[in-house]
């Protein structure tokens, strides 16, 4: 069986010719970047084209780049930097549809005795920009916000966000693990001032992440150790790792064109074939919205069923809600947005990439209406060719469902 890969936002592939560049780091050029030898000296050489080549991708200085281990770890750097480097601001402000990277950490902040505003977003997932600028005070240590949400694509304004926290001079960080090579980026035009990437969401490998730090932001180190990073992020280099990444933001860089082209087609004519299935809508901004993601509701099924069954047909695809078994919530981003039950619980992901083909997109449109049909013959509030009952008449059977109770 053909897997069809749609789950790009969750990872992706490491591409051949990242993997390519990283072999020998693992045994010929084995050496630490700090050894005065030339076997240390080969590898330091190698890593500095590598920053040099991510930097390129974000228009910044190779100099801004801390390495991390993920994208979460440089959410947490950055976070903890902020409230440490301004000790007497207890105040930070994000999002209700941040990833869980940064929402549990606010969680955690917040148990700690931090103040914490998660600002609100509209019904097509964009934020309430009146509620952030109120939310903004003196006491503020840190506004961060993500650039593309991770389950519907939508976009927040980041760069005018950026510019409206330097003008109060609030330091602002934005989780741009989904942004990055799949919109144009260039830091240096910005005011923002730190902005976290994950490699595995770029086709590097797993495990390894940058933190972007602009020149003469105040920083406090998360990692604790030797004089690595400049002093920022202690711990021996991740040497094959970053040269994978160096690869992999070359070829993002090179690819961005054919994402919002080649890629967005697809996407497009996967969502228009999909939309053509009644009772179906897309979650999220139509346009303010990623070129790769659609997030879908299918009403009246429920998404891991659909999940299940698109798997058994060789199709890769995330669910934005959990619900069926009463142990799991649903999404909190489309419970942010509001989203009714019916398709905040009928609702999956599907994310392309530059990997993804038409002729995938079209075994898809055969495999998706049979799927939703065999699940919805088999639903109690579906009868012949419609539901039994309004959508809004409906309530989650699950005791802890926070959009039913
Ligand atoms: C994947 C992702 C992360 C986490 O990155 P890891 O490398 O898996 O830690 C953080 N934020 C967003 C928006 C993501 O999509």
């Amino acid at each position: 069986m053909q897997t069809i890969y749609f789950d790009n936002n969750a990872t992706t592939a490491v591409d051949p010719e990242v993997l390519e560049a990283m072999l020998p780091y693992f045994q010929g050029h084995y050496g630490n970047p700090s050894s005065m030898h030339h076997k240390g000296g080969e590898v330091a050489t190698a890593l500095r084209e590598a920053r040099q080549r991510l930097a390129d991708l974000l228009g910044c200085e190779p100099g801004e780049i801390i390495y991390t281990s993920c994208g979460t770890e440089s959410d947490n750097t950055a976070m903890w930097s902020a409230l440490r480097t301004q000790p007497d601001r207890r105040h930070l402000v994000t999002s209700r549809v941040e990833h869980s990277a940064i929402i549990n950490n606010a969680a955690f902040l917040k148990r700690l005795g931090y103040q914490i505003t998660e600002v609100g977003v509209d019904r097509e997932g964009r934020l309430d920009m009146d509620q952030l600028l109120k939310s903004l005070t003196p006491d503020t240590a840190l506004v961060t916000l993500l650039w593309a949400n991770n389950e519907t694509g939508v976009l927040f304004p980041i760069e005018e966000i950026a510019q409206l926290c330097a003008e109060r001079g609030l330091v602002f960080h934005t989780d741009a693990v989904q942004a990055v090579g799949k919109i144009p980026i260039n830091l240096k035009a910005t005011k923002i001032d730190m902005l976290s990437l994950a490699g595995h969401k770029i086709h590097a490998p797993k495990g390894i992440g940058a933190l972007y730090v602009r020149k003469g932001l105040k920083f406090a180190p998360f990692m604790i150790g030797g004089h690595q990073e400049g002093g920022r992020r202690g711990g021996t280099e991740n040497v094959p790792y970053i040269i994978g990444l160096g690869v992999a933001a070359r070829l993002a860089g090179e690819r961005l064109p054919e994402e919002n082209t080649r890629v967005k087609a697809l996407r497009d004519r996967l969502e228009d074939g999909l939309l053509k299935i009644p009772y179906t809508m897309v979650n999220g901004h139509r346009t303010q919205r990623l070129p790769n993601t659609t997030n879908i509701s299918f009403e009246y099924i429920e998404g891991e069923s659909i999940l299940f069954h698109l798997s058994h047909a060789g199709i890769c695809a995330s669910s934005g809600s959990a619900c069926t078994s009463g142990s799991l919530e649903p999404s909190h981003v489309l419970r942010a947005m509001g989203v009714p039950f019916t398709a905040a619980h009928g609702s999956i992901r599907l994310s392309l990439a530059t990997t993804n083909t038409e002729e995938e997109v079209t075994e898809a449109l055969k495999i998706f209406p049979e799927v939703v049909k065999k699940l919805r013959d088999l639903s109690p509030f579906w009868k012949d060719d419609g539901p039994v009952v309004e959508s809004e008449m409906l309530s989650c059977d699950a005791n802890n469902c926070q959009i039913c109770n």
